[in-house]
């Protein structure tokens, strides 16, 4: 069985095509890059109508298939950007109409979480989700993924490109922010907020744009900012597997595909016994494959979608879905 999936609910459209087994036929994406300021929801859905065309017939091209070898068509249901989500949801849409193969939605945190179980081989982890609008720790407990902890405010990643437009990188900045953090060494004062179960980010990006106005040097901003953001995750995630009693952390999501981000989770995990997982990059990133492969799982326990059950769900929560292959999986174990 072949499934086409879009990824759309944010800056990036991506297709990806895979078979029941999750090889990885053909991933394909291009990104949304505002010229200036942050995401402008209405641009970036333009970006995705202009765009899925030529994305389209590269995946299709790099999977060596023709479109009527598609027998399931993926999309990304939410949460995300309203726009963005309904253009890509028009064209899940039509392709599985003019193809008459089901159509399944997806919600876009589980699918980080499945495509991370599968290529790392990880049965049940502690996610801990960490890109450009979401950061989220879930987790597998009684039926569903649950969130454990999250964002109050800004995901993480969001912080990185705030911070990078506010001092002149280029967007998105994760990647700068860590280059330069490599020659940062002092660890200035920034606000370590954990509350509880979750985080908050917006009083880091006041107080290092505070510092950078005050001649603070970048290396050192991007050093702190990386050290003080990367502890507060994984002390939650951390607090997570304790209570949970998990020894199994997968990373996801743009951020994770940070070195520093890497060390600091490996070596929680390997304290305390357990092992951190990770995807490569192109899967840890907003990607179609990872659509693809979740509806795929989806399609395979026997969930359908008609097409008027298809609209898009901007809020769409972690726990709202049903994963009756984990819990099948389960069962079996
Ligand atoms: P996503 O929303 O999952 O596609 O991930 C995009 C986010 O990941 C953006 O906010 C990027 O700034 C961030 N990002 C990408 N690469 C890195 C990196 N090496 N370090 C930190 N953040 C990164
Ligand atoms: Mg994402």
């Amino acid at each position: 069985m072949l499934t086409l999936g879009i990824e759309g609910t944010a800056h990036t459209l991506g297709v990806g095509i895979v078979d029941d087994e999750c090889r990885v036929l053909a991933n394909r994406s291009a990104m949304h890059r505002p010229a200036t300021g942050g995401i402008h929801p209405r641009e970036a859905a333009n970006h995705h109508a202009q765009t899925i065309h030529a994305i389209l017939r590269e995946a299709i091209g790099e999977a060596g298939i023709k479109l009527k070898d598609v027998d399931l068509v993926a999309f990304s249901q939410g949460p995300g950007l309203g726009p963005c989500l309904r253009t890509v949801a028009t064209a899940a849409r039509a392709l599985s109409l003019s193809l008459e193969v089901p159509l399944m939605g997806v919600n876009h945190c589980v699918a980080h979480l499945e495509i991370g179980r599968k290529v790392t081989q990880c049965d049940d982890p502690v996610l801990l989700y960490l890109s450009g609008g979401n950061t989220q720790v879930i987790s597998y407990a009684n039926g569903r993924y649950r969130v454990f902890g999250e964002t109050l405010d800004i995901g993480l990643g969001n912080l990185l490109d705030k911070f990078g437009r506010e001092v002149g990188f280029s967007f998105p900045s994760g990647p700068e922010v860590e280059g330069l953090a490599r020659n940062g060494s002092e660890l200035l004062p920034l606000p370590y907020t954990v509350k509880g179960m979750d985080v908050a980010f917006s009083g880091i990006l006041t107080a290092a744009l505070h510092l950078h106005r005050g001649g603070r040097r970048l290396e050192d901003l991007c050093f702190s900012i990386q050290e003080v953001t990367f502890a507060m995750v994984t002390e939650v995630a951390e607090r997570a597997m304790a209570h949970l009693d998990k020894d199994q952390i997968l990373l996801g999501g743009g951020v994770a595909c940070n070195r520093r981000l890497r060390d600091m989770v490996g070596q929680m995990a390997e304290e305390r016994g357990a092992r951190m997982f990770a995807p490569s990059p192109d899967l840890c990133v907003d990607n179609g494959a990872m659509i693809a492969w979740t509806g795929s799982l989806m399609f395979e326990s026997g969930l359908r979608m008609a097409i008027e059950e298809s609209g898009v769900r901007q809020n769409l929560r972690t726990d709202a879905a049903e994963v009756p292959w984990f819990a099948a999986a389960e069962v079996e174990a």
